[in-house]
């Protein structure tokens, strides 16, 4: 027999559990169907371990600045089954928070792979489901290369599956996860190599986030191998080598971690059945209120390959749901400027136009950068200078601040305020007029000259 539904989402992660229990609270009959565990990447094997991971490294820091305001401590060791555990237990709790929030509103849980097997039919373990509107939110998984050896290496999620910390890793790959899982092991205290095919990582960003950062990460001593691009892993007496088309060989680690890209996990969906198309990368396209060329089947979080960011996912789940069941019609996600932290070592803050994309988008127009770089207080007096770094990128003669990066101890905190400002079309005048907090690091963004 096929049960019919209002709404199905495929994926109970950031977005497929965000348009189901917003469909659910204005009345409509919602499943959500989930192959693994509830929460998604971001609960289980992405946002929520890294950013205890983080802590845990930030927290090894914190221990080495101590003696630098007085303190006699001595740290006798890091133990990471006992933080993995600790993670591992607030995960569960997580998991198991959903439950209630999958039962008021109620949303039903059908456990299983979907496929399509028809244009608004799925199959999910044998049975068939119908719904009015599919919402395809299955996110994404970890690329390994197609290079010898490479299934010596793992990936993030192989990552936070380790019980034992590793004593000497390689991460190869330039993006967010390559940069922040780098400098969470070198914070632990792994020998941290990593290895980069172009010139520099987290291309795309500022020029004054990278160059910082690289500087810092060598700092903490990461071994930063650029322009290197990875032929095969070997495995050897010592470990595991990693071989470059550069005809070097860094040898000897007991961990290597893929962190070169994600794609979007459309294969298992069948999407022929229901005639939704995808592109090469498999990725669906969507228009900006995420509607598919199907009309009433919607793609959103990871699998449009829009904005691959938590809170864009749930953005775009609650206002699809608001759409199509609120009377709102005009709810959707402006992708236009959408602040993001990297989780770094010291972390990067940044939202809007970065300087070259702000002289090409505004070419023959006023474009003005204020910058500043400084060593922030509390670093004065902890075990190293490290930097904090900050730019605002300004067009035309009103100066209206198409951009904020910044890099520094509480860059992550920061920005969020600073988003709200700029999506409203702050000038640098507004910045100037609002009276400062001080002392903070944050104070140099409304004080700039
Ligand atoms: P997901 O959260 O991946 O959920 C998709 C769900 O669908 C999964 O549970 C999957 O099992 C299920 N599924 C897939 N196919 C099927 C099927 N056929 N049938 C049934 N179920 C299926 N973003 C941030 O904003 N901040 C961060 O700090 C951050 N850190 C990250 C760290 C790492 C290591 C990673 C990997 C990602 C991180 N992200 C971060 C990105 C964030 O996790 C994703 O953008 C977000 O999870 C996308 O949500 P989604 O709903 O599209 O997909
Ligand atoms: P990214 O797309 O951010 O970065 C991967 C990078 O690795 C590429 O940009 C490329 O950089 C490099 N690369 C690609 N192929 C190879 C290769 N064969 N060998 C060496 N390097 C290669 O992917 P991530 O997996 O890091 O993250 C996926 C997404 O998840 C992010 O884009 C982000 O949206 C999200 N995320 C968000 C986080 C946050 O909000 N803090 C944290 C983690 C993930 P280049 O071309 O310069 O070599």
């Amino acid at each position: 027999m096929t049960e019919h539904y209002d709404l199905i989402a495929i994926g109970a992660g950031s977005g497929g559990l965000s348009v189901a229990n917003r469909a659910a609270s204005y009345g409509a009959r919602v499943a959500v169907v989930e192959s693994g565990r509830l929460g998604g990447t971001c609960v289980n094997r992405g946002c929520v371990p890294k950013k205890v991971m983080w802590y845990g490294a930030s927290m090894a820091h914190w221990l080495k600045d101590a003696p630098g305001y007085g303190f006699d401590v001595e740290t006798r060791g890091f133990d990471w089954a006992t933080l993995v555990e600790k993670r591992e237990g607030y995960i569960q709790g997580i998991n198991d928070w959903y439950n209630s929030y999958l039962a008021e509103p109620k949303v039903d849980v059908l456990t299983g792979t979907a496929r399509f097997n028809g244009e608004k039919s799925i199959e999910v373990d044998g049975r068939s489901y119908t719904a009015d509107h599919i919402v395809i939110a299955p996110g994404g998984e970890p690329i390994v290369p197609e290079v010898p050896g490479a299934e010596l290496g793992i990936t993030s999620d192989g990552f936070f599956e380790l019980t034992e910390q590793p004593k000497k890793v390689a991460v190869i790959g330039a993006g967010y996860i390559a940069v922040e899982l780098a400098g969470l092991l070198a914070g632990l205290g792994s020998d941290v190599t990593q290895i980069i095919r172009k010139t520099h990582f987290l291309r795309g960003f500022d020029p004054i986030l990278f160059t910082t950062l690289t500087e810092e990460m060598k700092r903490e001593g990461v071994n930063i191998v650029s322009e290197t691009q990875v032929k095969a892993l070997e495995k050897t007496a010592d470990g595991i080598d990693v071989v470059t088309y550069e005809d070097e060989r860094l040898s000897g680690f007991d961990c290597v971690i893929w962190a070169v890209g994600r794609r979007p996990l459309t294969a298992a969906l069948n999407l022929a059945a229901a005639g939704v198309v995808h592109d090469e990368a498999g990725y669906i396209p969507t228009d900006h209120k995420e509607d598919t060329n199907v009309s009433g089947i919607y793609a959103i979080g990871d699998v449009n390959g829009k904005a691959q960011l938590t809170p864009v996912a749930i953005a775009a789940g609650r206002r699809l749901a608001d759409r199509l069941f609120g009377g709102k019609p005009d709810r959707y996600v402006d992708y236009e400027t959408i602040p993001t932290v990297v989780f770094s070592h010291p972390p990067i803050g940044t939202v809007g136009l970065t300087e070259p994309e702000a002289l090409q988008e505004y070419a023959g127009q006023k474009v003005r950068c204020y910058t500043s770089s400084f060593t922030p207080m509390y670093n004065v007096f902890g075990h190293q200078p490290t930097q904090t770094a900050m730019k605002l990128v300004v067009v035309g003669e009103e100066e209206r601040v198409v951009g904020c990066h910044v890099i520094g101890l509480g860059a992550d905190e920061m920005l969020q305020g600073f988003a709200v400002a700029i999506r409203m079309g702050a000038t640098k005048k507004d910045f100037d007029d609002t009276i400062a907090i001080h002392p903070s690091s944050a104070e140099e963004l409304v004080t700039m000259t």
